[in-house]
């Protein structure tokens, strides 16, 4: 066999391992020769050696012998001399010393405005910022991973850099690394198109704390999948603490593995909720207060906060920026602004604003409501448990949305218009006769408007 031979034997390989893996662990062996049975190939490190071995071994072997290779066996070996130079890790802006802030070293900076201090909790987030505070302390591990998971803007990234600065503040010799699930996968790939695997797996299994922000995003993303599950157990093993945060739920986020999903939710599985009304007038108060300084001369009048947290109802980064854009125009015009004015120079985001409640989103409201899945709820199946808060998030979703029967059938998996209106109608008639369920409604629909 020779190293071309090969290259034609391995290419068969794409099929049976993926070509993700592929690329990452079979392109980089180099056929180094062949003894008494023996294939040895060149690997840039050991680990990648025995990684390539347990994991791909068996397929390697197979198809070397069904290309008619007389291979018993495979071997992994580091040449001597050509092993790539152990380079820092990738983006890391200057070598590391154990004071420097560990925050830096793998991952992201931190937000300086994004402390506790400057959270504002209120009932739709109180248990997310208890947990994170809990973390913060870094006393003991008490839940390992902590899972933070709600929609766009409701403070995830915010507390994730609290817990951040207040373990770094707590305890500077902590090496907490702090990094969006982009960076680790793109931390990954360079390492393995550089050949550092070592040291990228050296980097994160030597953390304290690991916190990845977004991790929806490595879902159906294989082999970053895998290595995060690895330095995830790693971690864990070592009692270190994870932080980890998602815009779903671990059961919600579509292709990701099972293990993995059960890993997540091993440790303390906590939600924000969407804002209500007095956590949104409490965040443009403190924002007001936290900016101050910055505009001092500007007034708002009675009424523009209580609108803006009446209106802009989705999400905060876009309640902020409401409200930065009137400080920048109050500080062109020099006075007071008014109500009106308010409405003239935010009548864009206004527009966008207006609130729209989507059938999924009462999907959710209702799930979580009474405790089941969202897949049972769309599901096909009809046991009471599911098929009683099913018909009331059709009842919801003809109420409040302007979606016709049919679409809203599709909706629930595709059900036909008649299922919808026989739904609808058993709960207009239960309303009346049933008051817990009168009471569910009400909640709902005042939670789903808020
Ligand atoms: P997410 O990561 O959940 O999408 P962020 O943490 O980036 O959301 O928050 C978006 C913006 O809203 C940030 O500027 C953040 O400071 C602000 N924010 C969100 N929730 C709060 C809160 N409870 N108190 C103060 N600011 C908040
Ligand atoms: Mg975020």
């Amino acid at each position: 066999m020779t190293n071309e031979s090969w290259g034609c034997i391995r290419e068969n390989l794409i099929e049976r391992v993926g070509r993700n893996n592929y690329v990452n662990w079979i392109e980089p062996l180099e056929f180094a020769r062949l003894e008494d049975g023996v294939a040895t190939f060149h690997v840039p490190t050991v680990f990648m050696g025995d990684w390539v071995s347990r994991n791909f071994g068996d397929h390697i072997l197979a198809h070397l012998n069904s290309a008619g290779e007389p291979v018993s066996r495979i071997a992994f070996s580091v040449p001597a001399n050509g092993r790539p130079p152990m380079r820092a890790p990738a983006r890391s802006p200057a070598p590391q010393t154990p004071t420097q802030p560990a925050a830096e070293l793998a991952g992201a900076s931190l937000d300086q405005r994004y402390t506790f201090d400057t959270f504002v909790v209120g009932k739709p987030n109180e248990l997310a910022h208890a947990a994170a505070r809990r973390v913060a302390e870094g006393e003991t591990v008490t839940f390992n991973p902590l899972f933070l998971y709600g929609g766009v803007g409701l403070g995830k990234t915010h507390l994730m850099h609290a817990i951040a600065w207040e373990l770094q503040a707590r305890q500077p010799e902590l090496r907490v690394v702090y990094l969006s699930a982009e960076q680790f996968m793109y931390r990954f790939v360079q390492a393995l198109r550089d050949k550092q695997m070592m040291d990228f797996k050296q980097l994160f299994r030597s953390v304290d704390v690991l916190m990845v922000d977004d991790v929806q995003f490595i879902a159906g993303k294989d082999s970053t999948q895998e290595e995060f599950f690895h330095t995830f157990n790693a971690l864990v093993d070592q009692n270190k603490q994870i932080v980890l945060s998602a815009d779903r739920a671990p059961v919600e986020i579509e292709g990701l593995e099972n293990r993995i999903v059960s890993r997540l939710q091993s440790g303390l599985v906590v939600d924000l909720h969407p804002t209500n009304y007095e956590l949104r007038l409490g965040i443009l108060q403190q924002k007001v207060e936290q900016y101050s300084d910055q505009f001092r001369d500007i007034e708002l009048a009675d009424g523009v906060l209580e609108f803006l947290a009446h209106r802009i109802s989705t999400n905060v980064r876009v309640l902020e920026g409401a409200l930065m854009r009137l400080f920048a125009f109050g500080s062109l015009v020099g006075r007071e602004i008014t109500l009106e004015q308010t409405q003239d120079c935010l009548a864009d985001i206004l527009r966008h604003t207006d609130r729209k409640i989507t059938v999924e989103e009462i999907q959710r409201k209702v799930s979580d409501h009474y405790n089941i899945r969202l897949s049972d709820l769309i599901g096909p199946k009809r046991v009471r448990t599911y098929a009683r808060p099913r018909q009331i998030a059709m009842y919801l979703a003809k109420q409040l949305t302007t979606r016709s029967l049919p679409e809203i059938g599709r909706r629930f998996g595709g059900r036909d218009h008649t299922t919808v209106i026989h739904g609808v109608r058993r709960i207009e008639d239960l309303k009346s006769k049933d008051s817990q369920i009168a009471e569910d409604l009400e909640l709902l629909r005042r939670s789903l408007e808020a």
